[in-house]
């Protein structure tokens, strides 16, 4: 492995789920449903291998009728107008629209400034770019929210601080992987006036962006004032309608860094996925209704695994957003999440991930673990009851 590679080895997620399969433990790490998504959306991919479409490379910026249905999800649901022609791009996942993107935009050394915990792909990406990654730290409040709730919080001054002569773009992520905070309108309206005042692009991380709860509010960071022209959107399939093994992701903006980004995925995998593009045209079409259930069904999913988690000893923060709850192990006498998270399945059956590993500074991370509420119900109340063996 090259020096530019060298720190990353095999991602905690593929270590984790390999973990819970070979102790039988429940898999509360790696953040992906146990519930495919709907039943018409895979109808509507058999059909589309049937018919013969997607079977042979479709276009390099994907399919038509898929970046039609893009641009009209974003007017649908953020009123943002987006070009389909030269204004959006189909990606292999998430993943490959946060590669591209930084090894299309990044001069090496080039600054990136990005919110630590972070999930891990930005890190390696950012390094296979040969770009300096840059943390801003989310810190736990110190109150709470009034209901006994605490939440990671972004400190506003410190983001303005991290910019230097070199900051080449903020690299945002809200909902954000693993703390479940959203960021608030205020807050967005913060960064889009640092990236407007020191001229940076801003790439954010929105593949959580119908997972919202309670009264948290999902707001793009394209549709706040001078942003659209200087930010390039990513969202996923994978996490929008629960089929993360498509890997059908998207990148939305301007025509440039649309062409930019464009030129890098062309050498990464040319195009992926070519049957599933037709079926998440027809997905992103779904009525209003699905994406409401699909966030309720998430929100009793999320109220289960809190409480369960409370239950067993933990301290729970809030999660406004994602498929994930963090927690603070300390109450449970514990310091180092780590040790912890490889303790688990033989403790009592459940596999997490130790949020350690989404830190720079890991002495930061160290106690917190989080945890994935997008499985059944009753895997969940499963796993709660086996969390109480911690304590008994
Ligand atoms: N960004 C975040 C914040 C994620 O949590 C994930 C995956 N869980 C991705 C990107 C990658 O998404 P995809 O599976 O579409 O590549
Ligand atoms: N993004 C998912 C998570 O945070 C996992 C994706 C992966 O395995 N790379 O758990």
């Amino acid at each position: 492995l090259n020096r530019r590679l060298a720190e990353f080895g095999t991602t905690i997620f593929a270590e984790m789920s390999a973990l819970a399969m070979s102790t039988g433990s429940i898999n509360l790490g790696q953040g992906f449903p146990d519930t495919d998504g709907p039943e018409e959306i895979r109808e509507a991919a058999v059909r589309a291998l049937r018919d013969g479409r997607g079977n042979q490379y479709p276009p390099g910026p994907g399919v038509p009728e898929l970046r039609t249905a893009i641009a009209s999800h974003q007017k649908r649901h953020y009123g943002l107008s987006y070009d389909p022609d030269t204004e959006v791009l189909v990606t292999a996942g998430a993943t490959e629209a946060i590669a591209a993107s930084l090894l299309a935009l990044l001069e090496p050394g080039d600054e990136v400034i990005a919110l630590e915990p972070y999930y891990d792909s930005y890190a390696a990406s950012i390094a296979m770019a040969g770009g300096t990654r840059v943390p801003v730290t989310l810190r736990p409040d110190e109150g709470d929210d009034g209901d006994g709730h605490r939440r990671f919080r972004l400190d506003l001054d410190e983001l303005r601080d991290a910019v230097t002569g070199r900051t080449r773009l903020l690299l945002i992520n809200t909902p954000h992987n693993p703390t479940g905070t959203v960021l608030t309108r205020a807050e967005l309206t913060e960064i889009a006036r640092i990236a407007v005042e020191r001229d940076l692009l801003v790439v954010t991380d929105e593949v959580y962006e119908h997972l919202v709860f309670d009264d948290a509010e999902h707001v793009p960071l394209a549709s706040l004032p001078g942003m659209r022209e200087r930010t390039v959107t990513i969202g996923s399939a994978g996490k929008t309608f629960s089929f993360t093994g498509w890997k059908v992701g998207w990148v939305t903006a301007p025509p440039a860094l649309v062409g930019a980004v464009r030129s890098a995925k062309q050498f990464l995998t040319y195009v992926a996925s070519g049957p599933f593009q037709y079926a998440v045209a027809e997905a992103l079409a779904l009525p209003d209704a699905y994406f409401e259930d699909f966030r309720a069904d998430m929100l009793r999913k999320r109220n289960v695994l809190a409480a369960g988690l409370a239950e067993a000893g933990f301290k729970v923060f809030r999660s406004a957003g994602t498929y994930f709850i963090t927690t603070d192990i300390r109450p449970l006498g514990e310091s180092d999440g780590f040790a912890f998270c490889r303790a688990l399945p033989e403790r009592a059956g459940v596999v997490a991930i130790p949020n350690a590993v989404f830190y720079d500074h890991r002495e930061q991370g160290a106690p917190f673990v989080r945890f994935a509420f997008c499985k059944r119900d009753e895997v969940l109340h499963e796993a709660a009851g086996r969390l109480l063996r911690l304590t008994s």
